[in-house]
C-alpha cells in the first residue's frame, strides 16, 4: 500500500519532467521540477509546512492559534490548508495587484484575507511589514516571515535539493530559478553545492528585480517591471545570505510570455507567469552553453492562478506582451 496520511504528507515527492520541446531545441535535457503538484498547487507548500512545524516545534504555535503572512498569494494559500488540516487560524496580507485567482481562492479556503496597496519595503505600510505588526499585535498568533525564517530554505535543503539529486543520478550541470524569498534557489543551492561543488547555480531575475544588478554589480538597481507575481525582490533576504550564486540572468517579460505559450502548445504544460522566468532563463543558458548539459529549473504553480492575466488575450494586449501565433 501507498498511503498518504492527509495533506501535509503529500507536499513533495513531485516528478521532475522533460520538457520536450525546449530540450528538443537547444540539445540539452530541460527538466522542470513539477512544483505545481503539491497538493496545495504551489512550491511553497514545503516551506509553509516547514514554518509551521517549526513554530510548533519552538512551543511558539498553539493550539487555536492564528497564522499570519504578508505573501502574494501562494505562501497563503499552502499555509491556509495546512491550517485547516492542524486546526489552526489563518490571516493573510496581500498586495492588491496579485491575480484575483488566488484571492479568490486564499478566501475559499477559509483564510482571512486583508488586500493592501503594492507598496515597497521600506514603507511600513509594505505588505509583508504589515504582516509582521499585525501578529506582534494579536493573542497566540506567529508571524511565518517566510522571507527571513530560515525554515523556508530548510525545506529546500532537506526535501527539494535531495529529491532533484535522486531523480538526476546527481547528473545535474546547471540548476537556476527565479526567487521571492529566496527559499527554492538558497535550499537547493547549498544542497547541491555540498553533493557536487562544480553544479553552476545561477539565479534567474524579472525586469523590476533588483537581485541581478546586486549580483553583477554589488548593488541592487531595480530597472522596469515585470507582470510575473511572486518573484523578484530589492533586498538580499536572510533566505539568500549565504546562498551560492554563480551567475545571474534577466528575462523580459516577452520572452516569458512566449515562453508560456510555447510550454502551453507544444508541451501540454499550463504554468504560471514565474514559469515563464525560470524556463526563459534556462533555455538560454543551454544556447549558451551549447548541446549535451542538463540544466534543472522550476515548475513553481499552475497557470490557471493567472487566467484572468497571462492568458487572456485582451490583458495581454493591454501590456503590449500579445504573443504572435
Ligand atoms: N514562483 C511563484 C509563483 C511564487 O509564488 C514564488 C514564491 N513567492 C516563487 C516563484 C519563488 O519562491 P521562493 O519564495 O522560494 O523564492
Amino acid at each position: 500500500m501507498d498511503i498518504k496520511s492527509g495533506f501535509i504528507d503529500a507536499i513533495g515527492n513531485t516528478p521532475l519532467i522533460r520538457l520536450n520541446s525546449f530540450s528538443d531545441e537547444t540539445g540539452c535535457e530541460i527538466l522542470g521540477k513539477a512544483e505545481f503538484l503539491n497538493p496545495g498547487g504551489s512550491v511553497k507548500d514545503r516551506a509553509a509546512l516547514y514554518i509551521i512545524q517549526d513554530a510548533e516545534a519552538k512551543g511558539l504555535l498553539k493550539p487555536g492559534g492564528t497564522v499570519v503572512e504578508g505573501s502574494a498569494g501562494n505562501t497563503g494559500i499552502g499555509l491556509a490548508h495546512i491550517c485547516n488540516a492542524k486546526g489552526y487560524k489563518c490571516l493573510i496580507i496581500i498586495p492588491e495587484t496579485q491575480s484575483q485567482e488566488k484571492i479568490d481562492l486564499l478566501r475559499t479556503l477559509g483564510a482571512e484575507v486583508r488586500t493592501v496597496p503594492a507598496v515597497p519595503y521600506k514603507d511600513p505600510n509594505n505588505y509583508v511589514r504589515l504582516s509582521g505588526s499585525i501578529a506582534s499585535e494579536m493573542e497566540n498568533a506567529i508571524w511565518a516571515n517566510q522571507f527571513d525564517n530560515l525554515a523556508n530554505r530548510q525545506a529546500h535543503y532537506a526535501t527539494t535539493g535531495p529529491e532533484i539529486w535522486a531523480q538526476t543520478d546527481g547528473k545535474v550541470d546547471v540548476w537556476v530559478t527565479a526567487t521571492g524569498t529566496g527559499g527554492t534557489y538558497a535550499g537547493v543551492s547549498l544542497f547541491l553545492k555540498e553533493k557536487n561543488p562544480s553544479i553552476q547555480c545561477v539565479l534567474a531575475d524579472p525586469m523590476g528585480s533588483g537581485l541581478y544588478s546586486y549580483v553583477k554589480t554589488g548593488e541592487p538597481n531595480p530597472e522596469g517591471s515585470s507582470i510575473t507575481e511572486g518573484i523578484g525582490n530589492s533586498r538580499v533576504t536572510d533566505n539568500m545570505k549565504g546562498a551560492p550564486v554563480d551567475d545571474a540572468t534577466q528575462v523580459h517579460d516577452t520572452e516569458a510570455v512566449r515562453v508560456l505559450y510555447q510550454l502551453l502548445e507544444k508541451d501540454g504544460l499550463f504554468m504560471g507567469g514565474s514559469v515563464g522566468i525560470n524556463v526563459g532563463a534556462a533555455t538560454a543558458l543551454a544556447k549558451q552553453l551549447g548541446p549535451g548539459h542538463t540544466i534543472v529549473t522550476i515548475l513553481c504553480d499552475s497557470g490557471s492562478r493567472y487566467q484572468s492575466k497571462l492568458f487572456n488575450r485582451d490583458w495581454l494586449a493591454t501590456k503590449g506582451l500579445l504573443p504572435h501565433r
